[in-house]
Parts: structure tokens; sequence; C-alpha cells
């Protein structure tokens, strides 16, 4: 059983050397327990926050402790009579080729699924992300004007193209024409601004001609700022991620300009408010489900994925997505 454990808590950008890769015996499932095998681990922004010791929604990984992470798993061997060997099931086996659960937090597959790394994507989390925190929060209209960023991203790209469903125009961010082109051509957005240019804030100003309605929010610093001189009067701000910060050890310099930005809030009556996706699995998971399988059985929302081989590349996968490296939902092929 190889597993990566947190060797220690990086300062800035994670390194190779904040993981340890082990090797121990493939644990045994004790009576009531079952042995999930990983086939697909999922890399996600959140565990940057979990690598540091501080006060957040979730604990942090111990140092020496298997590095956390949603997982695609198979039953192997079964000693809970509601699992049967050869199980598709959705676990938090984490960074790792075995663990053992006694079926707590296991959600249920389906065996046959064609493409069960969708678990950890667009079907999962991360298009559930999407999902609540646009319709919910942002609250679209129909022709009002919707921005993403990290647009091609597991959660942007599926905000992006509910807003189209809605009606909306909508404007990505993202790192690279590569990746405008796509959200463009493949996802059918009106347009995309590569955050990497110099001008940004007036590429943005001439893509939001009426100003912006709806900014979901994955990233911060820069493309906020840009953001910002734009937003109309009762905008709504979802705050689902601000990874242009994970990696900062202090406040940017300058001037604080908090009381420009509660003085546009105020003005402006915009609404921003942040979430996180665990509180709203009852209520709203299962409207999601249905929606987002309808939607991706008509061709509605595409996908994209970016698979890394071996549970060897997670490291380097995932200090690559804190850099824009990654193309799509990052996940790795486990076995
Ligand atoms: P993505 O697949 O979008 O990958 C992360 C992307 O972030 C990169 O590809 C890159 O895209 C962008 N990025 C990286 N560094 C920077 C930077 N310095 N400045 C601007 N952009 C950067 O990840 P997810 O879709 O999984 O997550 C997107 C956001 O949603 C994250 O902030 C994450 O923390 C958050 N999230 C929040 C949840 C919640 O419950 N609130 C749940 C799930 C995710 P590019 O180069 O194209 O800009």
């Amino acid at each position: 059983n190889r597993r990566f454990v947190l060797a220690s808590r990086p300062t800035g950008f994670p390194t190779p050397q904040n993981f340890r890769l082990e090797e121990s015996q493939i644990p045994q499932p004790a009576e009531g327990e079952v042995l999930l095998r990983t086939l697909y681990l999922s890399l996600d922004p959140y565990m940057r926050g979990r690598m540091n010791d501080a006060p957040s929604y979730a604990p942090p990984v111990n140092i020496d402790e298997v590095m956390i992470g949603g997982t695609v798993t198979r039953v192997e061997e079964s000693k809970n009579p509601k699992f049967a060997v050869g199980d598709l099931v959705l676990s938090t086996n984490g960074w790792q080729d075995y663990a053992v659960s006694d079926g707590t937090g296991l959600a249920r597959l389906d065996n046959d699924m064609p493409h069960p790394s969708l678990a950890l994507g667009v079907m999962g989390m991360p298009g559930f992300t999407a999902y609540v925190g646009l319709l919910d929060i942002g609250e679209p209209k129909p022709g009002e004007t919707v921005v993403v960023s990290a647009a091609t991203g597991a959660v942007g790209s599926a905000v992006g193209q509910i807003a189209k469903l809605k009606g909306c125009r909508v404007i990505g961010v993202a790192g690279g024409a590569e990746k405008c082109r796509y959200a463009v051509e493949e996802l059918g957005f009106d347009a995309c601004i590569d955050r990497h240019e110099a001008d940004l804030k007036e590429q943005l100003a001439a893509a939001c001609p009426d100003g912006i309605d709806v900014y979901f929010e994955n990233v911060g610093g820069a493309v906020f700022d840009a953001v910002l001189p734009l937003l109309n009067v009762h905008a709504r701000i979802p705050v689902c991620g601000r990874i242009a910060s994970y990696n900062a050890t202090s406040l940017p310099d300058g001037p604080d300009r908090s009381p420009a930005l509660i003085g546009m809030l105020l003005v402006k009556r915009i609404k921003m408010q942040g979430f996180i996706i665990f509180d709203h699995y009852e209520s709203r998971y299962r409207d999601f489900v249905k929606d987002m399988t309808g939607w991706l059985a008509e061709g509605k929302v595409k996908y994209r994925e970016d698979v890394v081989e071996g549970l060897e590349n997670a490291p380097a996968a995932f200090i690559g997505m804190l850099n824009g490296k990654n193309f799509g939902k990052l996940v790795v092929k486990v076995s």
C-alpha cells in the first residue's frame, strides 16, 4: 500500500518535500468493515488549506498523517453486509492505494458507471459547488452578465455553462490563450479574458459593456480588482474560493483598500456571500444530480478532465494546480 503523508507544513508554495511516500501493509478489514482500493483520487485546491495548522472550517491534516482527498474506489473485500466485492464507491481514502472503512460516509455509485471519475468532478463536489453557488447565491437572471474566474476549471467551467443555460451573458477569466479559446469555442462562453495579460482590467471592461451582475469568485487578487469597478447595482458575488491567496504568507502591500470595498458594497447594494458546499448536500444535492444528469445527457454541459497517471505523481500535479497548470478537473488515476 503506497500512501502520501504530510511530511512538513509548507511556508508559501508547497514543495515535493512537504509530502512523503510511504509503503505499508494493505490494511485488513475487521468485522463490519470493507477494504477499498482507490481507482481515482481527486486533487482540489482546498487541500492546500488543510496543510496549514490554522483555524478553518475543517481541521488540518496532522504531520505524518495521510493526505486527505475524495476518491472513487472499488470494494476489494467486504465484512460489511451493505457492500459486496466489486461495488463502486465514492469515499475519502485520501492519497493512498487502499483504505478500510466501516461504511460511514460512503456513497454508492452505479457499478457500471462508464466514467467513474466524473463523480469527483462535474457530477461530484465541484459541479455541485458551481450549481449551489451560482443558482442559490448568484441568482442569475436572463440577460444579466456573469463573470467567473478559474473559468475552465472544475467549478468555473460548470458555473459558466449553467449561467448560459439560464440565459446570461458569460465572461470567463482564465490563465492563458488556450484555456480562453476552449471557454469560448467549446463551452460556449461569450468571451474569456487571459488573467496574465497586463491590460486585464481594460479587456474585462470591454467585454462587459453593461457591467457585471454576478461575479463568481474563485480566485481573488488581481482578478477581483479588475471586477470591482464594473459591478452593477444589486450585483451578487458568491465567494467560492480565493486561490490566488492560498500560498500567501502575508497580506499584500499597499494602502488598505477595505474602505473602498465596503463603500462599494454599500453604495451599490451588493451581496457578497461566502459558502462551503458541505452545508448544502441535504437541501440541494438531489436537485443537482437530477439537473446535471439531464444536462450532461443532452450535451448541454461539457466537461474536461486533466487525468494524471500514477499516485506517485500526485504532489507535482497538486503543486501544478496551484500554479494554474491543470486544464480541467484534476484527477489522479491510481489503479
Ligand atoms: P480548478 O480546476 O479551477 O483549478 C484551480 C485553478 O485556479 C487553476 O487552474 C488556475 O486557473 C487558478 N489559479 C491558480 N492560481 C491562481 C492565481 N494565483 N490567481 C488566479 N487564479 C489562479 O479548481 P476548482 O474548480 O476545484 O476550484 C476553484 C475554486 O473553487 C478554488 O478557489 C477552490 O478553493 C474553490 N472551491 C470552493 C468550494 C466551497 O465549498 N466553497 C468547493 C470547491 C472548490 P487559471 O490559470 O485558468 O486561472
